[in-house]
C-alpha cells in the first residue's frame, strides 16, 4: 500500500519524537526529526561563534552545513555524532532564536522535503503540516499542561544522563513555546486540518493507539482514492 506523509507538530516536549518514532516504527516509514535539524544549525553557529544576527557570516555557515541521520536517527553534523550535544541546555536556550531566522527555515525545508521524498514518512516539528507539507494525509497538533511537559522533559534528560534542573527545564519550555509561536516566519500554529490530540493524561503508548488508527485510516483513504 502507497505511504503517507504525515505531520506532526505541536508545543515543546509532548511527546512529538516518541510519537514520530513509534508511528514510523509500526508503518515502516521514515522518520524525520526536523527539531534536530534546528539543533545541529544552532551547535553549528555556537561552537563558530556566530550570533543570529550576523547575517552575512549566518549565510556563510549555512553553506558549510551538512546534515544527516545516521543508525537509530542519530543526529549527524558535518560527518560528527552530535545527537547528545544538540539536546544540552546550551542549544535549547539558543535554538528557538535561530530557528526564527528566514534563512535557516529557509536552508532546512529544502532539505526537510527531500528526506520524506516518495515515500511513507512521519515528521515531527513546529511547521510541519502548515509550511513543510501543507497537503500532508495526516496532521496531528499534539499538546499537554505545560507542568506535565516540563516534567517528562526533566525526566528524559535526567535518564540521558545529562544534568538537569526542573525550573530551567521548565523556564526553558515555555520560552521556546513563546518565541516559536509569536515569530513572523512560520509561527507554531495548528493547521485548520490537523486532529488535535491532547495527551495530558495519557502515556505514550495510549497516544501512539489513537494516532495509529488514525493514520490506519488515512492510508487506506488514500489507496482507495489512487485507485
Ligand atoms: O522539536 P525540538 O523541541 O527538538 O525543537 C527545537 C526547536 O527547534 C523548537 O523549540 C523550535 O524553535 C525549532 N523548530 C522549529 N520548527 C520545526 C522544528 C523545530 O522552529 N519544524
Amino acid at each position: 500500500m502507497k505511504g503517507i506523509i504525515i505531520a506532526i507538530d505541536g508545543h515543546s516536549s509532548c511527546g512529538k519524537s516518541t510519537l514520530a518514532r513509534g508511528l514510523a516504527n509500526a508503518l515502516d516509514y521514515v522518520y524525520i526529526d526536523s527539531g534536530a535539524m534546528y539543533r545541529m544549525v544552532t551547535l553549528y553557529l555556537q561552537r563558530q561563534g556566530i550570533g543570529p544576527e550576523q547575517n552575512e557570516l549566518l549565510r556563510e555557515a549555512l553553506q558549510e552545513i551538512e546534515l544527516s541521520f545516521g543508525p537509530g536517527n542519530r543526529a549527524v553534523l558535518n560527518g560528527e555524532d552530535v545527537e547528545s550535544e544538540i539536546r544540552s541546555m546550551a542549544v535549547s536556550r539558543q535554538v528557538s532564536h535561530v530557528a526564527a531566522l528566514p534563512e535557516v527555515r529557509r536552508f532546512l525545508v529544502v532539505q526537510q522535503r527531500s528526506l520524506a521524498g516518495h515515500q511513507g514518512a512521519v515528521m515531527d516539528g513546529r511547521d510541519i503540516g502548515s509550511v513543510v507539507f501543507p497537503r500532508a494525509q495526516l496532521k496531528i497538533f499534539l499538546t499537554a499542561d505545560a507542568g506535565v511537559r516540563a516534567r517528562r522533559r526533566y525526566l528524559e534528560l535526567r535518564e540521558r544522563g545529562m544534568e538537569a534542573d526542573f525550573d530551567q527545564v521548565s523556564e526553558n519550555l515555555r520560552a521556546r513555546d513563546r518565541i516559536d509561536s509569536t515569530r513572523k516566519d512560520s509561527p507554531l500554529i495548528q493547521a485548520s486540518d490537523a486532529v488535535r490530540l491532547d495527551n495530558t493524561n495519557m502515556d505514550a503508548e495510549e497516544t501512539l493507539a489513537v494516532a495509529l488508527a488514525l493514520a490506519r485510516i488515512r492510508i487506506r483513504k488514500n489507496a482507495t482514492e489512487d485507485r
